[in-house]
């Protein structure tokens, strides 16, 4: 197609007849035009037949909704271990999207949202997966931590300001934006103190959770654009936030008390040695109920509007080893792709990985630590060999244990 100062045929518009000086634009095709006026009209048919076919405006349809199986395996990809966690996430994502899907129908039944919460001790890749799943399937994605969040007039963000995020992270589409997933980390840090409710005013517990309770249960809500208090005169944008997805993580510290303590009192009596020796008491998480989250301090509603419970499992030595070079997109092939783009070989000795591994959880970093680690093996080269001839850099256990003795991150344990 040719602007209308290039081309020669169509003086006016095919559609609605509107000649070429009183349209603001004509667009000349082989033969014919079309006025701006009739192209944003065909632009929104279009969008409204896509939609009535069953197929959405983020490009999905049933038939071509990634199976809860293929986001298993796509999740795979990146995210060692946590099977269970993987599995859950990939069935409620899917029945999401299935949910966005529906057809009106006169039947009445309607599929509800599945919001999501993953407990699980910090650093085992809660916020990782919910990235990788928003990869996956192209909607906009906002991290918020809910730390940050207070009721309004007291310091802090407002709740709103999650979805201030996620309009962000939409470029400002609204449509797309409530389809997005939103990851609210640190969720157990606004759990109220104690089972009971308090009669007094609690500030980071129950009011947050008030606030919170209406994002998830799907309303429309006004979202200050820019966000947070500074900017009070900015318009309103709303948002309705029915569809989008909320997957929230927390570690909720202590909750295996709380579940040890549960299945205790459940075990007594008829049958109870026989449960007890099958309870693994290494990981009590994996029991963990709604109940548990009750009892750590979530209100009622809250865990109501979170229906899909599941938990992450701490990484033991064999995982952080597979973190380390395993993922698609793993520390060790960032590194390799890193010296590469100075057409340097590297390569390491297989101890080197014992090693890191051994250093991360000596200072219970857990796997955010591989990662300091390897930079602290890796400065000085990442320094040197950029302006050296040498083209094969290969990391041995001595050279490994040398640079990290002198690094910062050595110094900070002895700190
Ligand atoms: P959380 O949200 O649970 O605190 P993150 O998802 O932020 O933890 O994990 C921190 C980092 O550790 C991630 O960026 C990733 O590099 C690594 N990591 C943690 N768990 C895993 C895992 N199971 N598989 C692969 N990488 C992981």
């Amino acid at each position: 197609m040719k602007k209308d100062f290039m081309a020669k045929s169509g003086d006016i518009c095919t559609f609605c007849g509107k000649s070429r000086k009183d349209a603001n634009l004509l667009i000349t095709g082989i033969s014919g035009a079309i006025c701006d006026d009739c192209a944003k009209q065909a632009y929104e048919i279009v969008t409204e037949e896509s939609r009535t076919a069953g197929k959405s405006t983020f490009g999905l349809s049933q038939k071509d909704l990634p199976k809860p199986q293929d986001i298993k395996a796509f999740l795979d990809q990146y995210i060692i271990g946590q099977q269970d966690a993987k599995r859950y996430l990939s069935v409620s994502v899917y029945n999401h999207y299935k949910r966005l899907l529906q057809k009106v129908t006169s039947d009445d039944v309607e599929i509800e949202k599945s919001n999501i919460i993953m407990v699980g001790a910090t650093g085992t890749g809660k916020t990782l997966l919910a990235r990788t799943i928003a990869k996956l399937l192209h909607v906009p994605f906002a991290i918020v931590d809910a730390t940050v969040l207070t009721e309004a007039g007291y310091v802090g963000e407002d709740i709103e300001s999650i979805l201030t995020r996620l309009l962000q992270a939409a470029d400002y589409n609204v449509e797309a934006a409530q389809r997005g997933i939103v990851f609210i980390d640190e969720i157990d840090k606004i759990a109220r103190k104690g089972d009971n409710p308090s009669i007094t005013r609690d500030v980071s517990g129950e009011g947050v959770q008030q606030g919170l309770l209406k994002l998830l249960e799907g309303s429309i809500v006004n979202v200050p654009p820019q966000g947070g208090r500074k900017h009070p005169d900015q318009k309103m944008i709303a948002v309705d936030t029915k569809n989008i997805l909320f997957i929230c993580g927390g570690a909720f510290d202590g909750i295996e008390k709380k579940i040890a303590q549960r299945l205790n009192t459940r075990v007594v009596g008829y049958a109870a040695s026989k449960e007890v020796d099958l309870v693994d008491k290494h990981n009590l998480l994996k029991y963990i109920t709604p109940t548990d989250l009750k009892s750590f301090g979530l209100i009622p509603e809250i865990i109501g509007r979170l229906p899909i419970l599941t938990y992450l499992n701490p990484l033991d030595r064999e995982t952080l080893r597979n973190i380390l070079t395993e993922p698609k997109n793993s520390i060790v092939k960032q590194y390799i792709k890193l010296f590469k783009m100075d057409g340097v070989d590297l390569s390491f000795d297989e101890n080197v990985y014992e090693y890191i591994v051994d250093k991360a959880l000596e200072f219970k970093l857990g796997a955010r630590g591989l990662r300091s680690i390897v930079e602290a093996v890796m400065m000085d080269a990442m320094y040197t060999m950029p302006s050296k001839e040498e083209k094969e850099l290969h990391v041995t256990l001595d050279y490994a244990v040398e640079k990290f003795e002198k690094s910062d991150v050595n110094r900070l344990k002895i700190a």
